[in-house]
């Protein structure tokens, strides 16, 4: 692991990059700078989330007793995949919800993204950097859980602010990556016309229930 140090948005945090891979080894890749500062560290146990980890067969490492996924949001430029592309699939298990990201060879969940590229927002699953959610190292890279997205009723107030404010947090820092960048594509979206690499998979009602019925 290399170190650097890095300034951002005024905060001295050692940078750190860490190694990416799906669990069998045929797609690899590097996540540059991961920081606290850099990140957002966040929990969901909404239905989408828990369909998904279903899905990929991957409920015992993805979720927690409660159903909750550990996802840490970043610039996806960062998150850069150098061998195994053609492994790389995508699905979007609603209408409306984010695009995830796995591998097919070995259904390792990489991260969630806008339907098109544009805005920069990648939330990454940590499995792919070699460990559980909330294991210690998970902290070390990325900090403690800022807050919980789509919390279960009833949410108490000091929890709905909290999300408020990591939210406020993360469209500061992805206004801050596009004025500064440009238009986000790498590494998961076409450089011209913003669209997915592949194609993504949709699921039928009937196989959208399935996984639903397993969610808690
Ligand atoms: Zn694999
Ligand atoms: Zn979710």
């Amino acid at each position: 692991m290399a170190d650097q140090l890095i300034l951002i948005e005024g905060e001295q945090k050692m940078a750190t990059d860490v190694p990416m891979s799906c669990t069998c080894g045929k797609v690899k890749g590097m996540i540059r700078g991961l920081s606290p500062a850099s990140t957002n560290h966040v929990r969901c146990p909404c239905v989408g989330c828990q369909s998904y980890a279903h899905y990929l067969g991957r409920a015992d490492d993805m979720l927690d007793e409660g159903g909750y996924s550990n996802i840490f949001q970043m610039n996806p430029r960062n998150f850069e995949i150098h061998e195994g592309h053609e492994h790389l699939a995508a699905v979007r298990i609603t209408k409306t919800g984010p695009l995830r990201w796995y591998t097919d060879c070995c259904k390792t969940p990489l991260g969630n993204t806008f339907p098109r590229g544009g805005m920069p927002f990648l939330g990454v699953l940590p499995i792919c950097t070699g460990f559980k959610g909330t294991s210690p190292e998970v902290v070390e890279m990325v900090g403690p859980v800022r807050a919980v997205g789509y919390e279960k009723p009833p949410v108490p107030f000091g929890s709905k602010l909290r999300t408020t404010l990591m939210i406020m947090r993360l469209f500061t820092k992805m206004m801050i990556w596009r004025i500064r960048e440009g238009k986000s594509w790498k590494p998961f979206f076409d450089e011209h016309s913003l669209r997915p690499i592949k194609k993504p998979i949709t699921l039928t009602d009937v196989e959208r229930e399935a996984l639903e019925a397993k969610v808690i």
